[in-house]
Formats: C-alpha cells, structure tokens, sequence
C-alpha cells in the first residue's frame, strides 16, 4: 500500500480524541475525494461542502439512535449542538417526530434554507478553529495529507493522492467506521452501537410494522377488551398502538418483552424518554403474566416465546432500562 494512505491509517488509529470530530472529517473528506472526476493537478473542497456531509452524518446518527459524540456529557460537541438545533426547526416545521434521513431533506422547499445555512457556516467555523489542522497532527509531526487554506477556507488535494484515496476508499471508510464505533462505544451506554453505524451507513434502517405481535399481546385482552399499557383504560381499534417502553431508538429491535399495547399519542417513542421505574415493575409483571398466557398456546413453541422466557430468566427489563439510565 502506498505511504498516503498509510498515513491516513496512521492517524485514524491514533489520533487523541474527546469527541468525533476527527471521524466526521475524515469520511467527508473521502467521501469528496470519491466524487472528483475532473482532471488536473491538484482537487479543492470548500469547507461548506465538507460542513455539509457531516451534518448528514451526525444528523443521522442522531436522529435514529441520539448518539453521544464526545467525552462530557454536560458539555456536548458543538457540532452535535448546530446538528440538533437544525433536527428541531425541521421537527417544529414539519411536526412529526418520525426519523428521516438527512439525504431526504428539501430544506429549500420546506423554507428552512436560512437555517440550514446558518449551521452549514458554524460547522464550517468549528471545522477551521478545531479540527481541519488538528487532524493532520499527531505525536509532533504534521503528515502532508492536503493543504489547507484558513482564509479562503478551502482544503486542496494533489490529484496523485485523490486517485489513491479512491483506490483505497472502501479500505479507509472501514477503519473510519470502526474507529468511530470504538469512540462511540466509550461514550454511549446503549448497546449494539456497531449495528447502528452500519445500518446508517447503508441506509438499512427499517421499522418494521409490530401487527405480528399483536397475536401474543391479545391473550392479555380483558374479556376481549385491549387496555393501555399507562392508562389501563380500553383502546378502541382506532387508537390502537405497539409501543416500545424501552424505546427503540435506544433497542434498536423489536422485542416481545419490550412490547405493549397502549393510546396512540401515549407513546413513549414520542419523546425518546426512558420508562420510570414504575413502569419496569409493572412491564416485568406483564412478561410474568404474558410467559404463563403463552405456555398453554401453539406459540410456546415460537421464537418469540423463546425469547420472552430468556428475558425474564435473564432480567432483561431490569438490565438494560439500568444500562441506559447511566
Ligand atoms: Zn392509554
């Protein structure tokens, strides 16, 4: 492999890190680099175009999974902060709090143009105070990777090293994603964190509808009647609504013992708020009840049965709302 890319390899495994920064910079990059098709002798990229891509990988990841990107919790990476603030004018606008991925956005025709732009130029500030000279130092040396102009704010490549990375590139966003993932595991409590990188990085995010459980849920009816998880009182058909207590975003998967039925407008997925705890006690209670339902049926010879039965031997409920709370 050629010293260039050696270098960049060099850097992804070794930078110092207290944030994600330096990822979101080198997968942009790599990503521009991909795009060039002109000829010549060298390649540049504005900051706003570099602004631009890692706001979409930040609002992604954020959006589906609220991952934390850096060290300190009470003080969140500025980046994170302009990606968030653009997630709510979009929410606010649009008022739903269904998850989109970033590439789907028209912030134009939504009339959300001044906005967008306003975070691409403070990403674009934070990219040229903090990371863009950042990234190419380490352990005293500069490694030549590109040239930076602070002024014009632009990044320039030789077309020798543009060819390489794109010879190279399935190689470098690979161990970009890996360490990435590495820093997101030492800041996240959630678990299948490498799951949730990939499946944003191949757009392989699908919720699936939960009708499939609603077989199980009915044996809990009262006298043919479905009744709310948090209010207990009867939900009409109209109403009717699977909720994660546990929500999905921090699950990630659909999980008999996670599942209930409830009011829709009382979901929890809404607001991305773990359960109190007494609601743990009285999901740990309903899985109790739900196993015994299920024992006498065909469908203790399901996979979902299976699955309940380990969660409740194993304290599933209990393990991971603890896991979450921090
Ligand atoms: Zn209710």
């Amino acid at each position: 492999m050629d010293t260039y890319i050696k270098d960049w390899h060099h850097i992804i495994l070794n930078c110092s890190f207290d944030n994600t920064y330096k990822m979101v910079w080198a997968k942009s990059l790599v990503e521009l680099a991909i795009s060039v098709t002109e000829e010549g002798d060298t390649a540049t990229f504005t900051f706003n175009d570099i602004s631009k891509l890692c706001l979409k990988h930040y609002w992604n990841q954020t959006i589906y999974f609220e991952l934390i990107q850096g060290s300190n919790i009470k003080k969140p990476p500025e980046l994170l902060t302009y990606t968030k603030e653009l997630i709510s004018d979009y929410v606010a606008k649009v008022q739903t709090n269904q998850p989109i991925r970033f590439e789907k956005i028209n912030f134009t025709v939504l009339n959300l143009e001044d906005n967008y732009n306003k975070a691409v130029n403070k990403v674009s500030n934070t990219l040229k105070n903090d990371v863009c000279w950042r990234f190419k130092n380490l352990d005293g040396s500069t490694y030549e990777l590109y040239d930076l102009s602070l002024d014009n704010r632009t990044v320039t490549f030789k077309m020798e090293d543009i060819r390489s990375i794109k010879q190279y590139s399935d190689y470098l966003f690979s161990f970009i994603n890996y360490r990435w993932t590495q820093m997101l595991e030492g800041f996240n409590f959630s678990p299948r964190i490498s799951r949730k990188v990939r499946a944003i990085d191949e757009d392989k995010i699908k919720r699936s509808s939960l009708k499939k459980f609603h077989k199980y849920l009915d044996l809990m009816c009262n006298n043919g009647k479905r009744t709310c998880f948090y209010c207990g009182k009867e939900i009409s058909d109209k109403e009717l609504s699977v909720d994660h207590v546990i929500p999905w975003s921090f699950m990630f998967s659909d999980d008999i013992w996670n599942l209930v039925y409830c009011h829709k407008g009382e979901n929890s997925e809404k607001s991305n708020r773990l359960p109190s705890e007494e609601d743990i006690v009285r999901l740990e209670e309903r899985n109790a009840t739900l196993l015994t339902l299920m024992e006498g049926t065909s469908y203790s010879k399901s996979k979902d049965f299976d699955q309940l039965q380990l969660a409740n031997e194993k304290d599933y409920v209990r393990s991971f709302w603890i896991s979450f709370k921090g």
